[in-house]
């Protein structure tokens, strides 16, 4: 069996702590143990503690951060559960491919796998912080999994993967010269891209008819690395220098 390093469960905005034991429950069982709480509305708590049963340990050592970003800064991977599809489609992997790609990447960087809050999931701006979207097969009529229970589902076929694969099979970045770019990386990239696209006149943010978004998923798509994405900063840095130049 392979152990899987690097994966954190991300949980945004849970309300009710129950969900949250019954998720470190579900973790341990399935021998993960890195969970992130988004601004949780009641945490620590009893509650928590008692759905946890043997899992309290994962409550104990879980990280409570105030935003999403925050909790995926470092990472190199990252796929969000939604029960729902979105309006600008996104990559979308089957809950096996979702743990086929875990493993793939884990051992290269971080990863997060990050669950939306009981009565509204995760909003689109979550959503565009994910390299993929995952969605459980469920009943077309009744598609909304109790929180925790999503969280066995995807924990349950990382377990399955681990059980059945041999260390550096299925390592994709193994070789790669450059780290994967994180999180907080790629979200400088975002900003930096923004502001020269303003700049060039190409972007108007009072009409930005979905820009972003839709730079946001084709480098998402890519898996863009560490030393491509200084290239690109270093293009966007000298197009600023020329337009000052220009300006002067
Ligand atoms: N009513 C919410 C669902 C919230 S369920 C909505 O319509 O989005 C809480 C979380 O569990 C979701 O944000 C998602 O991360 C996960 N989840 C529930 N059902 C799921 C499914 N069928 N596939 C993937 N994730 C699911």
């Amino acid at each position: 069996m392979q152990e899987f390093r690097n994966i954190s469960v991300v949980l945004v905005q849970t309300s009710h702590p129950g969900n949250i034991g019954a998720a470190a429950r579900a973790m341990k069982n399935m021998g993960l143990s890195r969970l992130i709480l988004v601004n949780p509305a009641e945490f620590p708590s009893g509650v928590a503690v008692g759905r946890a049963a043997g899992a309290v340990n994962v409550l104990e050592s879980a990280a409570v951060v105030d935003s999403l970003p925050e909790a995926v800064a470092d990472c190199g991977l990252v796929i969000g559960a939604s029960a729902r599809s979105r309006r600008i489609p996104w990559p979308m992997l089957s809950p096996e491919q979702t743990a086929q790609q875990v493993a793939a990447e884990c051992n290269s960087s971080a990863v997060a796998l990050v669950f939306g809050r009981e009565d509204s999931g995760l909003n689109n701006e979550e959503l565009q912080l994910c390299n993929y979207h995952v969605q459980i097969p469920t009943n077309p009529d009744y598609s909304s999994l109790n929180l925790a229970a999503a969280v066995m589902v995807l924990c349950y076929e990382l377990h399955k993967v681990s059980l059945s694969i041999e260390e550096t099979t299925l390592d994709t970045y193994h070789d790669w010269d450059q780290d994967i770019a994180t999180g907080e990386q790629v979200e400088h990239f975002y900003q930096h891209l923004e502001r020269v696209m303003v700049a060039i006149d190409f972007h108007d943010p009072e009409n930005p008819r979905q820009l972003m978004q839709r730079m946001r998923r084709l480098f998402s798509r890519i898996r863009i690395d560490v030393m491509e994405m200084n290239i690109l900063r270093g293009i966007l840095t000298n197009i600023e220098y020329n337009i000052s130049k220009r300006d002067k």
